[in-house]
């Protein structure tokens, strides 16, 4: 297949780097309304501008309560977690969970694609559910999501409502199930946690089947992200980030403009 590669963007079939907007929206539409299969690959630039900043840029160390500072990834550890659940939710609430964003321009160009037939699914890094609730069907929640917690006690599922509330109901923060008193852990995949095996796969068949693949708002830079690129055999590959990111070179468009703007047209 990869010698079939249809050259869709650059007149001369190599590169095109685009950093106007209006151009950006014109090429993006270009190759996306004639995809058949396409795949959307993002990370947390797809949601900066619905107001949720990457948790890594929480100025480098944060300070718990008893005055001592971790880095927000020792936090968003399991072993963190389990240590000491007080703080993770302190933090966790603070700085990984909005429930009042919504879905900007890219979430819902991303779901009009998919019911017209263009895009195939997202696999998003993102944990924040806006591809749901902008109406995308087909999404792969590597990292999972905000929306689903489960007592470590009994395994009784709840939503992002309850949980909240529960943790407001709670002395300590920590929210805790009404029917065994468990501690309630976010379906969101730590630092020291696997990635969900059957996830994992639907994103690389996903991938792997796609004619379009669109890697948005992330720079390759976690594991497993960048390894997901090879299973791409497809004909154009678009890298959307603002900064320079591993994949470039193999892409046939790069687009360095927020990515709100460049899906909105
Ligand atoms: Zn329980």
């Amino acid at each position: 297949m990869s010698d079939e590669r249809q050259r869709a963007t650059g007149a001369g079939g190599g590169r095109r780097e685009v950093t106007d907007a209006a151009q950006a929206r014109e090429a993006l539409r270009g190759v996306l309304e004639q995809a058949r299969s396409a795949v959307f690959f993002g990370g947390a630039g797809v949601s900066t501008e619905s107001g949720i900043p990457d948790f890594r840029s929480a100025h480098g160390v944060y300070r718990t309560s008893s005055g001592v500072g971790y880095p927000p990834e020792t936090i968003v550890s399991h072993s963190f977690f389990q240590a000491h659940p007080q703080e993770f939710w302190r933090f966790y609430r603070s700085k990984m969970v909005f429930p009042d964003a919504r879905p900007n321009a890219c979430h819902r160009k991303l779901a009009e694609l998919e019911r017209a037939g263009h895009l195939a699914g997202v696999v998003t890094q993102n944990i924040d559910g806006l591809h749901q609730a902008a109406g995308s069907r087909a999404v792969v929640e590597l990292h999972g999501s905000v929306h689903r917690n489960h007592c470590q006690g009994c395994g009784r599922g709840f939503d992002l409502a309850q949980t909240l509330a529960a943790a407001d109901a709670s002395a300590d923060g920590i929210p805790r199930c009404p029917a065994c008193g468990g501690a309630v852990k976010p379906d969101v995949v730590l630092y020291e946690e696997p990635l969900d095996e059957a996830t994992m796969l639907r994103a690389a068949r996903l991938i792997d089947a796609a004619d379009v693949l669109v890697v948005a708002g992330t720079s390759l830079a976690v594991w497993p992200a960048a390894g997901f690129i090879e299973y791409f055999h497809g004909g154009t590959l678009v890298v959307a980030n603002l900064s320079p990111t591993s994949a470039e070179a193999q892409a046939d468009l790069v687009v360095r403009v927020p990515v709100g703007e460049a899906f909105d047209w």
